[in-house]
């Protein structure tokens, strides 16, 4: 496939094309609050790719972190998420989620999200590494559904245009090279539209399902990011990936979440011969993520790993979906352990933006797990990226509200040359394609790397990206995204020489001061650049 633009040629021709003032891309926490918050100001659409409840948000279970209980402070969560970030902390970004944090906390609850409460007081429990009871969680552990569920009814009640089943190809740009909008398929006409407006706000999510074993839902593929970087977005991080430790890990079963707050209740991780190999080591089962994912694997070189709920009261109770799911693959995890192994969780790179969610493309914003700011740093704090979809969508909003912009004309969008040819058929067997990559990415781009193995996945992959012509159906265009993204990965985790938070070499298995900078990449760049922020 060649070098460009856009993942399939398009012409200006016969393309149906829409206005809308802000255009948001993805109906997850950040996509969602965003709208309703721009909603106040401007005319806003929202494209997302299946329905409107589909995304990562919807799966989250352990819930939001927000420094509101009595005993805790932003000045104690700011040091938490710094600690975690493993030195690469965006340190005015961290204070903005910890400050901010509370006020959009309570502006999700007066759009209706109906957090846990005991005693008609908010109940908060605790995750690794965070020093305090903080995380409110809302039906025992179906927080990102009930906050989904809130945000779709006040988006419902509002004018904002919401249009499902709309998978977002490329952006289009103006004379200026400004972003003017972007192409779409529309999959209930099956036809390639055009959406011009001021401003885009993208809000495409996370790349869970570039690996084998992820509890991303399927339409994880980073195609936003994927988009952005051939529009020339800049990235930043993309080496540093988030390995949840546990998830379910039965033959057959998806790799289904079990949430760290079961183990922030006492839950204990087990090898085969019902030993607490975390006993020794500092932090225990809350150590952080990239530690007890590590020592779980390297358990699982000999025995299988198992989560032991034994020792909680009534784990039905607190856990109802993680109990009910485990009880659908028949384990009852009141009285039996539970199979797990690590699984791709989180993406901490992204589209890099600054405190206000700017790209380096006028009029592009992004916010939410495709994004990157470096709040996170090296490693996110457990239930701190729905707070920052709050957050940094929030901080696009006040931005884009101060802000004059003028809406795309179609007559100043940029020519194409090439003409799509609808029934131009696909080289791959995508399944196949699909499973590979998720293989390669696993092995050799997973929890822990080393230079050969990165340089393997690399060549692999290019072999794959130079056969690939996708066709105009979403499976293929996922296809082109992730092996494009996994390039990216596999070549970031190259170059960078050291073992920093999610991102572990064990060619180079420690820290070292001279990589204290975050990677950025944008397409045609040889190589990969460094800043510090
Ligand atoms: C199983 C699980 C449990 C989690 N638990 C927690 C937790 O307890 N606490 C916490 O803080 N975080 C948790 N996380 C992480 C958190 O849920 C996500 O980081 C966060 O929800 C991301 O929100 P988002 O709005 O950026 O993206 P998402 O919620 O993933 O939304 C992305 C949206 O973009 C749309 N989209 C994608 N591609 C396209 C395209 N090509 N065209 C149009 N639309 C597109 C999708 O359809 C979707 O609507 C969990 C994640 C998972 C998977």
């Amino acid at each position: 496939m060649k070098d460009s633009d856009f993942l399939i040629p398009w012409s200006k021709d016969s393309l149906v094309v829409n206005y809308t003032e802000v255009l948001v891309l993805g109906s997850g926490i950040a996509g969602l609050f965003a709208a309703i918050k721009l909603s106040r100001k401007f005319d806003v659409t929202v494209l997302t790719k299946k329905n409107i409840m589909e995304g990562n948000t919807e799966h989250a279970q352990g819930g939001i972190a927000v420094a509101l209980n009595q005993d805790d402070s932003p000045e104690f969560h700011y040091g938490d998420t710094i600690l975690a970030g493993a030195g690469l902390c965006n340190l005015e970004a961290v204070k903005i989620l910890a400050e901010k944090g509370p006020e959009c906390v309570r502006r999700l609850i007066e759009l209706g999200t109906k957090f846990d409460r005991h005693d008609n007081e908010l109940d908060f429990t605790k995750e690794g590494a965070h020093s305090k009871r903080r995380v409110l969680h809302a039906r025992g552990d179906a927080t990102g559904e009930e906050i989904e569920r809130a945000l779709v009814e006040v988006v419902r009640s509002r004018l904002i245009t919401v249009k499902e089943n709309h998978y977002v190809i490329d952006f289009i740009k103006n004379h200026h090279g400004e972003i003017a909008g972007v192409l779409v398929l529309n999959q209930i006409s099956g036809k390639v539209e055009a959406w011009l407006a001021k401003a885009v706000v993208l809000a495409t999510g996370g790349l869970g399902q570039l690996y084998k074993h992820t509890t991303n839902p399927e339409l994880a593929t980073g195609d936003g990011i994927a988009a952005a970087y051939r529009a020339g977005a800049e990235l930043m991080d993309m080496e540093f990936i988030q390995f949840h430790p546990t998830a379910l890990l039965l033959p057959g079963a998806p790799s289904f979440l079990i949430s760290e707050a079961a183990r922030g209740e006492g839950a204990k991780l087990l090898n085969v011969r019902g030993e607490r190999f975390m006993e020794g080591i500092p932090g225990q089962e809350l150590a952080p993520r990239d530690v007890v994912a590590r020592a779980i694997w390297e358990q699982m070189k000999d025995s299988p790993v198992y989560l032991d709920f034994s020792c909680l009261e009534q784990p039905q109770d607190r856990f109802p979906t993680i109990y009910s799911t485990c009880l659908d693959y028949g384990i009852d995890i009141s009285t039996t352990p539970v199979p797990i192994g690590p699984a791709a969780h989180y993406m901490m790179g992204g589209v890099k933006v600054n405190n206000m969610g700017e790209t380096n493309l006028a009029n592009l914003y992004a916010c939410g797990e495709c994004a990157c700011n470096g709040v996170h740093g090296a490693n996110r704090l457990a239930s701190n990226s729905l707070l920052d979809g709050l957050v940094f969508a929030s901080m696009i909003t006040d931005s884009l509200s101060s802000k004059t912009f003028v809406l795309a004309k179609w007559e100043n969008v940029r020519p194409f040359k090439g003409v799509w040819d609808i029934n131009q058929k696909g080289s791959a067997d995508v399944q196949f394609l699909r499973k590979q990559i998720k293989d390669i990415m696993w092995e050799k781009a997973g929890i822990i790397r080393t230079q050969q193995g990165l340089l393997e996945a690399y060549s692999q992959l290019i072999k794959f990206w130079e056969e690939f012509t996708p066709s105009l159906e979403v499976p293929h265009l996922e296809l082109g995204n992730m092996i494009s993204l996994g390039l990216i990965i596999a070549k970031t985790a190259m170059e960078r020489e050291e073992s920093r938070g999610g991102h572990y070499r064990s060619d180079f298995p420690f820290a070292n001061k001279h990589w204290q900078k975050h990677s950025v990449l944008k397409r045609g760049d040889q190589h990969v650049g460094y800043v510090s922020i």
